[in-house]
């Protein structure tokens, strides 16, 4: 670890709920989240930032891909439930391992976590503690990207990090096409155009309104988000 000082002080890491899943993205897989954990804990214990989690809910249930028969905005309620039970899945994973943390959602569910106070989201992280932050804005047809951005705005985040299978933005899937072309750096108005599928428009416009910088990088090279915290360019960078 280099000792270069760290240029964010508060920052949101937003992970897909594909992250959480087995190799076909679905379920959760325990142990690959441990390893993202463990992780997690050693980059938030080395450079003391303040740290809210976002997650999604992909790998258990998405709105979009509900069946006909189900209303959208039901869909969408169970698409905000399963990023609960994805935040469950994690916050045991990094208590295990004896990093302090909160979790909060959207939408009262009295019984497993708190509810969001922006305020007491703020005096959680001001005491050290990792916060989750679940159920997205806590409204249907919204998706936990636009989660992320919200929150990250609101409780005064430097950086959005979200993680990814891949390096960062490219032109196109590079999983499914090699040739596709590496951005290392866009502006909101460019990820808008281009439709790139990596955050969806709500959450690049709250981002582009609020000057809220966000860095895609990979999730598998962990330890880019060291690199990142100290300034360094990895990945890619969207920001004015
Ligand atoms: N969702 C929603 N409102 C929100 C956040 C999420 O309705 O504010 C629903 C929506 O159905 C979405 C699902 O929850 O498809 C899971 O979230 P998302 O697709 O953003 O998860 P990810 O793609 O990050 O795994």
């Amino acid at each position: 670890m280099s000792m270069n000082k760290v240029k964010y002080k508060r920052v949101l890491l937003k992970l897909t709920g594909e992250l959480f899943g087995e190799k076909n993205g679905k379920g959760i897989n325990f142990s690959s989240l441990e390893e993202i954990a463990k992780k997690i804990i050693k980059i938030w214990k080395e450079t003391k930032v303040e740290l809210a989690i976002v997650v999604g809910g992909g790998n258990i249930f998405r709105g979009r891909e509900r069946a006909k028969n189900v209303d959208e905005a039901t869909a969408d309620y169970m698409g905000m439930l399963a990023t609960i039970i994805n935040g469950m899945a994690l916050q045991e994973a990094i208590e295990r391992l004896g990093a302090p943390t909160r979790m909060m959602t959207a939408f009262e569910v009295s019984f497993v976590a708190e509810p969001y106070i922006r305020r007491r989201a703020i005096r959680h992280l001001e005491k050290g503690r990792i916060i989750i932050l679940t159920a997205g804005v806590g409204s249907p047809f919204f998706t936990t990207d636009s989660g992320a951005a919200l929150r990250a705005i609101e409780l005064k985040c430097n950086l959005i990090l979200k993680a990814t299978n891949v390096d960062g933005i490219y032109s196109n899937d590079p999983r499914k096409n090699p040739k596709a072309t590496f951005y290392k750096k866009l502006s909101y108005d460019e990820a808008i155009k281009k439709d790139l599928k990596v955050m969806d428009t709500t959450a690049f416009s709250l981002c582009k309104n609020h000057k809220m910088p966000i860095v895609v990088f990979n999730i598998n090279k962990l330890d880019s988000i060291d690199k990142i915290l100290k300034g360094k360019a990895i990945g890619t960078l969207v920001s004015d």
